[in-house]
């Protein structure tokens, strides 16, 4: 999947109330979701003239509105070829719904998951059950009928988690997903309650590094730089986000100075970084990070790029 994905945002409503979003999980009111709607489907029709096979779905929670619909029935007739849905994966336990949105068009499902029990995942996500419906959906997934799906895990290193993270990934590949992104929650507000420091998340991303090394099943690892392993790995990668489209930019509250890159993801450079050997393929570290935490104070590397 190296073809370029652009996005559209749905934001009618989620179940879950994960401790690093700042959405509220109340109900968008009719008015708004209709407003969300038209946007959403002139945003479909905008990107398609810009050359994209490939779109993603997301957005808290795109999956728990019936409006899905109507935005899959738009992206199908601009003949996008991936069409990949980002959900919270409450409502793909249900076979008859799962069946629906294969049917309109979805070829890829990405999933969070948080813990590789329900009192790790459900104390992430604030929300009791939540691992049981994630379990279920993926149980589902996996029968043959779906086998044209493809199923894409995410997770990230967090407080909360960091003890368990190596059973997460297990526990998902367990599921023989297309592949596992591991990466760390941005910080919106209140990052102490569940974001770790870049210097104490050092041994957990290292554990991680060594076992994506050895799995067989593709794992990677993004926006952690490389001074936090001390090393350099093809499985470290950075994100870059999708074009989001005229209709769909992030909030002017959260706009930046780069297009579709809401302020949580805003990357910054230490003074050091000018002396490390990774500087040119680095971007950094989350600026909302060494806000809340200070400078990592981390060794710049001086390894010879490959
Ligand atoms: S460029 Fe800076 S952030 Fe990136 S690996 Fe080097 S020291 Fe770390």
């Amino acid at each position: 999947m190296t073809d370029p994905f652009c996005g559209v945002i749905l934001n009618p409503y989620c179940s879950l109330d994960c401790l690093f979003c700042n959405h509220p999980p109340a109900r968008t009111p009719i008015k708004e979701s209709r407003k969300a709607l038209r946007l959403a489907l002139a945003n479909v029709d905008s990107l398609a003239t810009q050359g994209y096979h490939n779109i993603e779905i997301s957005g808290c929670d795109p999956a728990e509105t019936e409006d899905i619909f109507a935005l899959l029935k738009s992206i199908k007739k601009a003949r996008f070829k991936q069409i990949m849905l980002s959900t919270n994966g409450v409502r793909l336990a249900d076979e008859p719904f799962l069946d629906k949105i294969v049917g309109a068009g979805v070829t890829i499902v990405r999933l969070p998951i948080y813990g590789s029990n329900a009192r790790i995942h459900d104390s992430i996500t604030q929300t009791a059950g939540s691992y049981d419906d994630l379990i279920q959906a993926c149980s589902t997934m996996s029968k043959r009928k779906y086998r044209g799906l493809k199923l894409i895990f995410t997770t990230l290193l967090m407080k909360q988690n960091k003890n368990d993270i190596l059973d997460t990934v297990r526990l998902a590949a367990k599921y023989r997903p297309h592949s596992i992104h591991v990466s760390i929650p941005c910080i919106k507000r209140d990052g102490e309650s569940f974001a770790i420091p870049y210097r104490t998340m050092r041994r957990y991303a290292k554990n991680l590094l060594s076992f994506a090394s050895r799995s067989r099943c593709y794992v990677d690892i993004k926006d952690i730089p490389y001074c936090v392993f001390g090393t350099f790995s093809n499985l470290i990668r950075f994100s870059r986000p999708p074009n989001l489209g005229k209709y769909n930019q992030p909030p002017k509250s959260l706009r930046t100075d780069i297009k579709n890159l809401p302020s949580y993801r805003y990357k910054v450079k230490m003074k050091y970084c000018a002396l490390c050997s990774m500087d040119p393929i680095c971007p950094g570290f989350y600026k909302n990070y060494i806000s809340a935490f200070g400078d990592p104070k981390l060794k710049p590397l001086q390894i010879e790029l490959p």
